[in-house]
């Protein structure tokens, strides 16, 4: 087999499994992916994700740890 297949096949893989975890731990809903739960615990976020609206949170019942991000309601001040 040459090599240059079996770097394609492998960088499917790769690239395959890096997008089905994104799938499952970036969602724009509060509940849990897993169990469904509504009401997650929330944590602290890596520096990398401050720089996305985002907001982490870990399900309590199942033990996921997961992103919400974007469409995030922001209170402002300015209420007329
Ligand atoms: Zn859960």
């Amino acid at each position: 087999m040459p090599l240059h297949l079996i770097l394609l096949a492998v960088g499917s893989v790769v690239m395959a499994s890096l997008l089905l975890y994104l799938f499952r731990t970036i969602r724009f809903k509060k509940s849990c992916p897993t169990c469904g739960n509504p009401y997650p615990d929330r944590i602290a976020r890596p520096k990398l994700m401050k720089l996305v609206p985002s907001k982490a949170y870990h399900c309590a019942a199942c033990g996921k740890k997961y992103y919400q991000v974007g469409l995030i309601a922001k209170r402002t001040s300015l209420s007329i």
